[in-house]
């Protein structure tokens, strides 16, 4: 059996460990653009600040491929032949042959409407692939953060395409003669406030623009945003709330700042962080997909072409709500991958989302969300409290006919395992709050829960 699996990240990689465990002989070919090994994209703000290196971010060891016999293609994948079951390749290499075929190939930055990315002004680039990573280091820091980059970064340029979204961009702090001093962010969300919390940790003041009222509707209610704009502009942080983005301007190719609907922003590195989209465009029309290029599998994961599978970021799935879209989370990547393993395999599987959960450090900031927060469903109720003592947290608990749905806590470190259990409970909204001091992992330096001393 000939297994090619495009993509080496979460989904795609925990597929071909599943397989491997399974089938010792079968053949399982990756096929990876952007990196020679597996690595956690959630991190990439840890290394450009220098507190991981690139190997501190790979689950794995550099070795895996060949302990585990994975054949290793690296180069961009161009177009499928579903009759011949073919990969097609960038740079003139041979289509790779499959028996079965797996594509776990992401997301991309979502296109920008003021800037193409191709041979434009230096200086513009994002902060979702690798190749993004090396040329933001390059505008802040000169370089890499620590010593050390991937390995191979350079080995995927023969055999890629120009509008990749794996290319390197070019590097104005290079043309200058000067590191950036003025970085301006657009677009508020998690990659949006990663890319303005490296520049703030390189000891610069970034400009954040942002289009919405507040800074990530999409997870936040208005006053938990408020505290962590808050809490940005005391960083230094320039938050820009209700700008829309006109255009970019620039001089001798280099860019010089933001056209705002407000007025200019002067920046001399703009990070453009408006969201991702499925990376699945060089697909055409092999496989069918949705309005929002995500893939279309159905509960088994299978694409509509025979013997091709979809994971991860790329693959439009079913939601609790019935809706068809993709999923663009870590967990889930990794889950669908597992399954995709059974899949590729023959077993009859359906995938079914878990709990939804998420975490991250807003600056100082903890943040934990889980369950259905910020869908608006019939009958929803939402109970919100402030801590305002030694700690300063909020907790708002999403609850429905009696029965809590969702948390989104800010403030203090919670264990989404407990949340997650709890609402499979169906517990009152009462109950959680009592108890809610049982899934805080605050260190030992943190004051209680003071909820849970009876300050509510
Ligand atoms: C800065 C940042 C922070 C994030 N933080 C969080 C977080 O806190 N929590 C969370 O849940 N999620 C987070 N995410 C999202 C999370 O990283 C993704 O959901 C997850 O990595 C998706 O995994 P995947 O395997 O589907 O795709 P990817 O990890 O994107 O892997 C795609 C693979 O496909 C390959 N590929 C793509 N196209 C081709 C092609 N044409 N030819 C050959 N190879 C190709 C690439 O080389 C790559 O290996 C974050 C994302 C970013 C960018």
């Amino acid at each position: 059996m000939d297994i090619v699996i495009i993509g080496n990240g979460a989904a795609g990689m925990n597929a071909a460990l599943d397989v491997r465990k399974r089938h010792p002989d079968w053949s399982i070919t990756l096929i990876s653009e952007e990196s020679d090994h597996f690595f956690s994209r959630t991190a990439l703000m840890w290394i450009h600040s220098g507190q991981l290196s690139h190997a501190d971010t790979e689950p794995l060891e550099r070795d895996v491929y060949a302990r585990l016999n994975f054949r290793r293609v690296r180069a961009r994948a161009t177009g499928l032949d579903t009759t011949a079951k073919k990969v097609l390749l960038a740079g003139g290499l041979e289509p790779v042959p499959y028996d079965r075929l797996l594509v776990a190939c992401g997301s991309r930055p979502r296109p920008t409407p003021f800037w193409s990315g191709y041979g434009e002004l230096a200086g513009v680039g994002h902060f979702v692939t690798h190749q993004d990573l090396a040329w933001y280091e390059k505008e802040v820091h000169g370089g890499p953060s620590l010593a050390g980059g991937p390995p191979n970064a350079e080995a995927h340029l023969a055999a890629t395409t120009e509008d990749s979204p794996y290319q390197f961009r070019p590097v104005a702090a290079e043309k200058r003669g000067r590191l950036a001093k003025e970085v301006a962010v657009i677009g508020g969300g998690l990659i949006g406030i990663e890319a303005v919390e490296v520049a703030h940790a390189a000891g610069l003041h970034p400009h954040f623009l942002i289009r919405e009222e507040w800074f990530w509707p999409m997870a936040l209610s208005k006053a938990e945003s408020t505290w962590i704009a808050a809490r940005m502009a005391e960083h230094g942080v320039q938050v820009h709330l209700e700008h829309e983005i006109e255009g970019l301007n620039g001089a001798d190719g280099l860019v010089t700042g933001v056209k705002t609907n407000r007025g200019d922003i002067p920046a001399d590195c703009v990070v453009i962080a408006i969201g991702v989209v499925p990376n699945t465009e060089w697909l055409g029309d092999a496989v069918e997909r949705d309005k929002f290029g995500g893939i279309v599998v159905d509960e088994g994961l299978r694409t509509s072409a025979e013997g091709v599978f979809a994971a991860g970021d790329c693959a439009s799935v079913r939601w609790f709500n019935g809706v068809q879209r993709p999923e663009q989370l870590w967990y889930t990547a990794r889950d669908q991958g597992k399954l995709a393993a059974c899949a590729l395999m023959g077993d009859a599987v359906t995938y079914k989302r878990g709990s939804f959960y998420n975490s991250a450090k807003l600056f100082d900031i903890e943040w934990t969300q889980a369950g259905l927060v910020g869908f608006d469903l019939e009958d929803q109720e939402e109970t919100y409290l402030e801590e305002q003592g030694a700690v300063r947290s909020t907790i708002r608990v999403v609850h429905r006919r009696g029965e809590v749905i969702g948390f989104n806590l800010l403030g203090r470190r919670y264990d989404h395992t407990v949340l997650i259990r709890w609402i499979n409970e169906r517990r009152s909204p009462d109950w959680v709050l009592e108890h809610l001091h049982e899934a805080s992992f605050d260190t030992e330096f943190v004051p209680a829960l003071s909820i849970a001393q009876g300050g509510r």
